[in-house]
């Protein structure tokens, strides 16, 4: 009789049940948003440090929520995470990616070499299809496999580092790339580095923050892009915004940039503004 009431008070609690509520929710309004088309992307430029020229982009989702306007990822990744629904949201924004660099690259010949990268979330990069979603959505979208990089985040290769190689060396396979999302911030994967058959690190923005008037973060960065250099690991600093940061990272020796400096995540248009206007390689 204890056990039944403790039970019965966890499942009555007034906190909880409203959570367990909420989730409810958000569930089956997640469920419908994904029904009725509810998600955009927007395409963030990822430039080259020394041109400036862009040579790709980073697909970063928004929910066009038909009572709360337009939501940030923060807002709903974390419940689809929880839920499972990040899988097919994942699954729907790598092919809306692969199909608008497809479009891009029908509509004019300056995005023959852009490059596009997709988030992955960590219940994605355990699912079983991902490989096959991955071959699908390149091969339907017709977009050569190289021009895709999917980024993951150090936390989701460290809690089963086997496994995670094995799936790499499958995407890779494919002849897609791979980067390191958020490096630093993250468990140390220092050790790993070197074993992880990954292509490109992102250093986070909160290393960048504070480059061009902080002498750790010089020192720190520095020691990264060195690393790296000797790894033959592609460096995107993240999160530039001023010109002193820029600068800082362009000395050091980073290969590409992302940040407000160079463009915010915009729609598939301004993309191709973007490329219009840019000078030929
Ligand atoms: P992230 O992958 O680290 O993406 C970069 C985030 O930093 C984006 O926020 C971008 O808008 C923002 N950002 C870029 N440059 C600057 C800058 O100069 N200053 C500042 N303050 N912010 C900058 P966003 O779009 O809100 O996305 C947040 C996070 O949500 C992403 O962080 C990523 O972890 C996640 N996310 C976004 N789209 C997807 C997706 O399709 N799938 C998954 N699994 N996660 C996604
Ligand atoms: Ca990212
Ligand atoms: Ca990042
Ligand atoms: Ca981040």
């Amino acid at each position: 009789a204890k056990r039944a009431g403790r039970n019965a008070y966890a499942v009555f609690s007034p906190s909880m049940s409203r959570s367990v509520l909420e989730e409810a929710q958000q569930r089956v309004d997640l469920e419908r948003g994904l029904e009725q088309d509810q998600f955009v992307v927007l395409y963030q430029p990822v430039v080259d440090m020394t041109t400036l020229r862009m040579t790709g982009v980073e697909a970063l989702v928004r929910w066009q929520h038909p009572r709360d306007g337009l939501l940030g990822p923060y807002r709903f990744i974390a419940t689809a995470e929880a839920n499972g629904l990040i899988v097919p949201l994942g699954r729907w924004v790598l092919r809306e990616a692969c199909a608008q660099l497809a479009r891009w690259r029908r509509a004019t010949p300056a995005a023959a070499g852009l490059k596009i990268n997709v988030n992955l979330s960590a219940r994605q990069f355990q699912y079983a299809g991902l490989v096959a979603d991955v071959a699908a959505a390149i091969g339907d979208a017709g977009v050569p496999a190289g021009s895709l990089t999917l980024e993951i985040t150090e936390s989701m290769l460290m809690e089963d580092v086997a496994g995670a190689i094995e799936t790499l060396g499958a995407l890779r396979a494919l002849g897609v790339r791979l980067a390191i999302d958020d490096f630093g911030t993250g468990y140390s994967s220092l050790n790993y580095l070197k074993q992880l058959p990954v292509d490109i690190i992102k250093i986070d923005k909160t290393f960048v923050d504070q480059v061009d008037t902080d002498a750790d973060d010089v020192a720190l960065v520095d020691a990264v892009v060195g690393l790296c250099r000797a790894l033959r690991l592609e460096t995107v600093a993240e999160g530039i915004e001023t010109d002193g940061q820029w600068l800082m990272l362009r000395q050091i020796g980073c290969d590409h940039g992302q940040g407000y400096l160079f463009g915010r995540p915009g729609d598939a248009a301004s993309v191709t503004e973007l490329l219009d206007r840019q000078p030929e390689p």
